[in-house]
């Protein structure tokens, strides 16, 4: 079962047009009302994001305890049920969510499960899918979505290393493509997928780019370095280093997968000049334009937006 929603039936392009009645009265509505329509009950304006709780390797009892997903949840709740009405109109609302709506995979260790034991081989070949059934569910049903962000939020930037998180973004924009060579009704050329790699203030925290070994432990950055690396000194170097070729990998990637898809970075850019950070910016700009994938600048203005 997709961990987004209910029922999947597949995004196909151009959306369905048979008109065959079992839709009830919708039926008489024109197609573009009754996609209106749809987009308004499943809320396209609002992101579906990776579930946060009860992942793959969770029991059944967790499962059916769950707040959101459990046996205690009441069948009439949550926006798609508008799903499980109709055959057909599961049809054209999962259409409409599929190519209008957008899926938000929150980068952390909500998501870690998914990648099971995924080793791309390398930047030329993506590995396949991992086999679990729940695992190669959430990929398919994500290569649904014609509009993906990836994000890292500001929480797991504190939290987490980033050797991990941006070896994730690796691993996330692989699975993704291969999940779309997967798929057997591939966008056309007129829709390709947009995805969108959202970084926030990545390149203005002190992980991973703007360490530097006298570093006072205080504050933030004691708590990130108690949960990553407890009891030793963190190197600063590696760890910056090492993400930043992650950030090399998974543009080269995209460039040698990407096919149609149209790949974007965004991250805040109105930082110090002089840092370590900024350099690492201009570095991963660089490579992005290099190879065709478009990188936002945001401001701190835009950011708070
Ligand atoms: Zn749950």
């Amino acid at each position: 079962m997709s961990p987004f929603s209910r029922s999947a039936t597949t995004v196909s392009s151009p959306p369905p047009t048979a008109n065959d009645g079992s839709s009830g009265n919708l039926a008489t509505l024109p197609l573009e009302i009754r996609q209106q329509i749809f987009a308004y009950a499943v809320d396209t304006t609002r992101s579906v994001i990776n579930k946060q709780c009860c992942g793959p390797v969770s029991t059944k009892r967790e499962r059916d305890s769950c707040r959101k997903h459990g046996n205690k949840v009441a069948l009439d709740t949550g926006r798609f049920n508008l799903l499980l009405v109709s055959k057909k109109v599961a049809e054209e609302a999962s259409w409409v969510l599929y190519n209008r709506g957008s899926l938000k995979l929150e980068l952390g260790k909500k998501l870690r499960p998914y990648y099971s034991q995924y080793r791309s081989k390398s930047s030329y070949r993506l590995g396949e899918i991992p086999h679990a059934v729940k695992i190669k569910a959430m990929w398919m049903s994500a290569a649904r979505y014609r509009f993906v962000e990836l994000a890292l939020s500001s929480k797991i930037m504190r939290l987490e290393n980033p050797e991990d998180y941006t070896n994730h973004l690796c691993e996330t924009a692989s699975l993704l493509l291969k999940a779309w060579e997967k798929e057997l009704y591939q966008p056309t050329a007129e829709v390709p997928h947009k995805v969108t790699i959202s970084l926030g203030a990545l390149f203005d925290e002190v992980v991973p780019f703007n360490a530097n070994p006298d570093l006072d432990m205080d504050g933030d950055i004691h708590l990130w370095s108690l949960i990553n690396f407890p009891g030793q000194q963190p190197d600063f170097g590696r760890i910056a280093a090492n993400s930043g070729k992650n950030f090399m990998r998974l543009i080269s990637i995209v460039r040698q997968n990407c096919g149609l898809s149209e790949w974007k970075m965004v991250a805040l850019s109105e930082i110090d000049e002089e840092s370590e950070g900024y350099k690492w910016l201009k570095g991963v700009r660089k490579e992005c334009w290099r190879s065709g994938m478009s990188f936002k600048s945001l401001t701190r203005e835009e950011m708070d937006l």
